[in-house]
């Protein structure tokens, strides 16, 4: 979402200029590190590891967290779908949940989707918009299960008086680029948690064989992968870090001057939202799924039924249950039969059928926004 211009091809150019584009080549000038830390700060937790992906990061998470075979994550039916997926990468199962007007994860239906086998929650805080974390980390303490945050489409969002990805056990940024941090393609693990941390980053560098971490101290070797990312990635992230704030006072202050020209509009409602103080996203829901088509036909609003692979019905791997190999088989390995159908979450299909997404334009100068906002509050009075 943020440009990128001088400033990530400063920090570009200084790295090509140290000849060394590895981060652990770089040791203590690493410009990865220099980002890990400040961030971590800034959002106010004790660890973040940077990796290649949003996805990657997902995977790590979950195989931090020892989740597997014989395990039932929790996942909602409205998010991009590689969480979905990321339980797969591990052996675990995916089970989907309803969301609710807020556009997340919905916890009544958590409830009612767990089972002696769930381990995990990944609550998704969708477009900038935060889920209701009071309710699902009760829960979670309740039944003893990890929550994975995955904020990747929230990078740097309040929720109340921490910030989203800080709350749970661990949480998940994606740095692509359609994210509020963009390094094209890249990805975060944070957490609070030592030895979470320290499984997260062993996994993401192939079991770490030929690097003892200085946190890896009790930790038993295993097998990983490797996500991690080059300096070139770690500069632009750091140069990025800069405009974030700027970009999400932007969102938040252009959000409220919406509100106020939306909310007076005919069959529809601002949607619900967990944080209404410090929101940064705006979606409207209406009466009547026509209605929000109608709405959806003007620039800079985008009905959500409408974002393909966003929505379940549109998870064509998942509903085929099939791996690149026949014997690794995750559905085979759960301790039930696990089933997917297009009327699975169909409260979700409703509601993504009558809301639309405002786009609060954080690129354009703001009397165009505001422009826009009188544009769309006039459609909807009649
Ligand atoms: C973007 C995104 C991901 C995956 O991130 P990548 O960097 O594309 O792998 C995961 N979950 C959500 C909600 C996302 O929006």
């Amino acid at each position: 979402m943020p440009r990128v211009g001088f400033r990530e091809m400063l920090a570009l150019g200084r790295v090509i200029a140290s000849g060394t584009l590895s981060r652990y080549e770089s040791g203590s000038a690493s410009l990865t590190s220099r980002f890990e830390a400040r961030f971590a700060e800034r959002l106010q937790a004790k660890h973040l590891l940077t990796v290649n992906s949003g996805t990657s990061a997902l995977i790590s998470a979950l195989a931090a967290a020892g989740i597997g075979p014989g395990d039932e994550v929790l996942v909602p039916a409205y998010t991009w779908v590689s969480t979905a997926i990321a339980p797969l990468a591990v052996g675990a199962v995916p089970v989907l949940v309803d969301i609710d007007e807020s556009l997340t994860i919905d916890p009544q239906d958590i409830e009612r989707k767990i089972t002696p086998y769930t381990k995990a929650i990944i609550p998704v805080h969708m477009k900038n918009l935060v889920c209701d974390m009071d309710a699902i980390s009760a829960i979670a303490k309740r039944h003893r299960l990890y929550v994975i945050e995955d904020a990747c489409q929230a990078v740097g969002v309040r929720y109340k008086d921490r910030f989203v990805g800080t709350i749970g056990d661990v949480g998940i940024f994606s740095f692509n680029y359609h994210k509020n941090l963009n390094a094209g393609e890249g990805g975060a693990v944070i957490t609070n948690d030592d030895r979470l941390f320290t499984r997260a980053r062993m996994y993401h560098d192939v079991g770490s064989y030929i690097r003892q971490h200085e946190f890896e101290g009790n930790e038993p070797i295993f097998s990983g992968v490797n996500f991690r990312v080059s300096e070139l990635t770690g500069a632009v992230l750091l140069a990025q870090l800069s405009r974030l704030d700027t970009l999400l006072r932007r969102l938040r202050s252009r959000r409220e001057m919406m509100v106020k020209h939306l909310s007076k509009g005919k069959k529809m409602k601002v949607s619900p939202h967990h944080d209404p103080t410090n929101a940064v996203g705006l979606s409207v829901i209406f009466e009547r799924a026509e209605d929000a088509k109608k709405f959806a036909a003007q620039r800079g609003v985008e009905r959500l039924i409408e974002t393909g692979r966003h929505i379940y019905t549109n998870w064509e791997p998942i509903f085929a249950q099939r791996s690149f190999n026949p014997r690794i088989d995750p559905y085979k390995w759960a301790h039930r039969e696990i089933t997917y159908s297009a009327e699975m979450c169909s409260r979700t299909l409703d509601i993504l059928e009558r809301t639309c997404y405002v786009s609060l334009g954080p690129q354009y100068p703001a009397p165009v926004i505001w422009m826009q906002a009188r544009t769309l509050a006039r459609s909807l009075s009649s």
